[in-house]
């Protein structure tokens, strides 16, 4: 009798762990569902990199949707990822990875990738090494990776729109000066040659008087595309003032600035503006000077302006050296 009662008490013991045990299972399962969802509706991708074995262990369900590739390729083979780097990246994605084994994390990680469907796309790609308690020892580095080129577009908008002037798009008085005052820096430390010019448009008022502030507004813009076009990549050109503009020449002698400010004066005299049946010219006067033992930034401005200024007190539509 008393050993019936204890094979009872038994199989209640058991059919009560067995419940909980289901229980515990029934949660896991909920448990996996609730992650898996959560990763399957957040917009970023995230991963999990085998250092050792420089293999892509786990990759979330955005990663499909965020690189237009299939992961099922990646995780075969992690040239899959590199191949979906823009090139000019590739250097800074592979040496930002690399120091994550020395540093632990890199948060500010951010570079482009070409999709499956050639679209480029900007990353914020912030990775670390995770706990290796976690991993049996292997040396896991996980990463979360985040599709910023809208954030990237709208920045580089906010700078053009700070730099720029809003009527001409050539740099603004402040960022003219700016730059201006980092290539005089850089020409200094580097001993190479630096020219500075300045030019002002002729008789602008009466073009304003005559036909009215919207056409002078169109001869600034026209003056200014011609600016920008005779300039090379690595000059600075600005409009510092109402009919004003500057240019900086870095690493350019005298002379060859001054070939500079000649095609930019024949641009100039080729623009015509239409006013009724007829049309119009403009004109500018130009100051050019080149860096000098001892000057300062102001003394360069100080020149190129006395110059300009003679140039007007000459005629207009002209060039002086200072
Ligand atoms: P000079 O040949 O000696 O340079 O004479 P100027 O008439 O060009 O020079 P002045 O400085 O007398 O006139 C410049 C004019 O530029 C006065 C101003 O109303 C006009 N101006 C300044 N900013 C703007 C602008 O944004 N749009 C237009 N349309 N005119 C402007
Ligand atoms: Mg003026
Ligand atoms: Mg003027």
């Amino acid at each position: 009798m008393e050993d019936q009662s204890q094979v009872a008490s038994e199989v209640e013991q058991l059919t009560l762990s067995l419940l909980h045990c289901r229980g515990e299972v029934e949660r896991l399962r909920e448990r996996e569902q609730l992650v898996g969802s959560l990763l399957a509706s957040v917009n970023a991708v995230l991963w999990a990199f085998d250092w050792d074995q420089q293999q892509m262990v786990y990759v979330s369900p955005a990663y499909e949707r965020i690189f237009g590739r299939s992961a099922a390729l990646l995780l075969a083979d992690y040239g899959e990822w590199r191949n979906s780097i823009y090139p000019d990246d590739m250097e800074y994605a592979e040496q930002s990875l690399r120091s994550v084994m020395q540093v632990g994390a890199v948060e500010e990680r951010e570079y482009r990738i070409i999709r499956g469907d050639g679209q480029v796309r900007w990353l914020s790609d912030k990775c670390f090494i995770s706990s290796p308690a976690l991993f049996g020892g292997r040396a896991l580095v996980v990463g979360i990776a985040e599709d910023i080129t809208e954030k990237k577009v709208m920045q580089s908008e906010l700078q053009r729109l700070a730099t720029s002037d809003v009527l001409t798009g050539a740099s603004n008085r402040r960022h003219f000066f700016e730059r201006a005052a980092e290539l005089f820096a850089e020409a200094r430390d580097s001993g190479q040659p630096l020219s500075f010019l300045l030019l002002d448009i002729d008789d602008f008022k009466k073009i304003n008087d005559g036909h009215g502030h919207q056409v002078g507004d169109r001869v600034l813009q026209r003056v200014a595309h011609c600016g920008a076009y005779v300039v090379r990549r690595d000059d600075l050109f600005g409009r510092i003032g109402g009919e004003e503009f500057a240019a900086v020449f870095p690493a350019c002698d005298l002379q060859q600035a001054q070939q500079v400010a000649q095609r930019l004066q024949r641009e100039v005299q080729r623009l015509q503006f239409p006013s009724g049946d007829d049309s119009f010219g403009v004109t500018i006067s130009q100051g050019l000077t080149c860096l000098g033992d001892g000057d300062t930034l102001d003394d360069l401005y100080a020149r190129a302006d006395a110059a300009m200024y003679q140039a007007k007190r000459q005629g207009k539509d002209c060039i002086v050296l200072g």
